[in-house]
């Protein structure tokens, strides 16, 4: 005997509705030859007896199929129905159309109750859920147009920046390349202010609360996904000389600061990298910078306090030319087949965190300065 109700309605749902089905789609020889019946009394605790041929239909008499032994459960409602068949033909519609109801109903209530299993036993799989938000694809950003032609000047600059930050998290803002002029101080004040430290704390203590409640398998498969630049390493020193995103970037300005190898630890994300690790995860590195800076970015990981990561993983000539999203979510793809569990992503740029072979769950970090699809 079941003993969860969801499973138990669900069977006795799917048993009912099947009988009902085999039995209406079965033609009624009585109906059809128009013979007489004997009395409803007497039928309905002899509905199994053998029913007299008819010249008439080529229909098998009906047997009660599911019961050979002649004692269906539902003999006494077949044999009602038969009866008010016999005297009036339309009725026979009427029953057909009752029937066809309660079969809808019935398979109303299998799937319902099919989905209440499915929430009885997946129950541990309903959160945390992957982000799945698409990325914008148009080029103009409303807000930049907005700023053009004098909207919003009724609001303080200062919070038009803000509302323009909150929107770039939340990647409600198309794809840009250089942040608002009239934002350069705001994002300046933010990033050197206590805010931006502020904010990295919180999502750090999110996701080692986050790590910390979930349950590390012992066969070593479960993993967690860092990106390195304003992730691990931050690049402010770089972008204090360039406006802190008000320039447009350039590769080789910033490859020529990657060699030096001198980015600092974003201090919150090194102590949510080693508990990560004291946890048992895996931890994978999977950046955007390019293979030729293997050695620095080692280099400037290990003097900043990171180590024993088990893959570091740069972006190899083949990949240069995919967008963040695709090339990380390839790899991520390659992690799953090699059997791990991808638990946990942090990551500056929702192309981080987005894509196919998402983590369990994904934590995006701050980042006003620059936007990489
Ligand atoms: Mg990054």
């Amino acid at each position: 005997m079941d003993s969860n109700p969801a499973r138990l309605l669900l069977r006795v749902s799917l048993l009912f509705r099947f009988e009902k089905f085999f039995f209406f789609c079965s033609p009624s020889p009585s109906l059809a030859a128009k013979t007489p019946e004997p009395p409803l009394a007497a039928r309905l605790f002899h509905a199994a007896a053998p029913r007299r041929p008819t010249s008439s239909s080529s229909a098998p008499p009906i047997s009660d199929a599911a019961d050979p032994g002649g004692r269906s459960s539902f003999a006494p409602f077949i044999a009602m129905t038969r009866h008010a068949g016999a005297r009036r033909r339309g009725g026979a519609g009427v029953v057909v159309v009752v029937s066809l109801l309660l079969l809808l109903l019935l398979s109303a209530a299998a799937i319902a109750a099919e989905g209440v299993e499915a929430a009885v036993f997946d129950d541990a799989h309903l959160l945390p859920r992957p982000l799945v938000i698409e990325l914008p694809t148009t080029t103009t950003s409303s807000s930049a147009a907005a700023a053009e032609e004098g909207e919003g000047d009724a609001v303080p600059a200062e919070v038009r920046c803000a509302s323009w930050r909150l929107a770039g998290e939340a990647n409600n803002l198309a794809p840009w390349k250089s942040l608002p002029e009239e934002c350069a101080a705001y994002v300046r004040e933010y990033l050197t202010g206590v805010a931006y430290r502020s904010d990295l704390e919180v999502v750090a203590r999110e996701a080692s609360a986050y790590a910390r409640t979930t349950r590390v398998g012992d066969d070593g498969r479960d993993a967690w996904v860092f990106d390195v630049d304003e992730t691990l390493l931050s690049n402010l020193p770089y972008y204090a000389d360039h406006g802190y995103g008000l320039e447009l970037f350039d590769h080789r300005e910033f490859d020529k600061w990657v060699e030096r190898g001198e980015a600092p630890a974003i201090p919150s994300s090194l102590k949510l990298y080693n508990e990560v690790r004291d946890l048992g995860f895996k931890t994978f590195l999977l950046t955007g910078r390019s293979e030729g800076h293997h050695g620095v970015t080692v280099d400037n990981l290990k003097k900043q306090g990171f180590h024993d990561w088990d893959k570091l993983i740069l972006r190899a000539p083949a990949d240069r030319k995919k967008t963040a999203t695709i090339y990380k979510s390839e790899k991520r793809k390659e992690m799953e087949e090699e059997g791990y569990r991808i638990l946990g992503n942090s990551g500056d740029q929702w192309s981080d965190l987005l894509g196919f072979s998402t983590s369990a769950r994904s934590f995006k970090l701050p980042n006003p300065m620059y936007y990489i699809p």
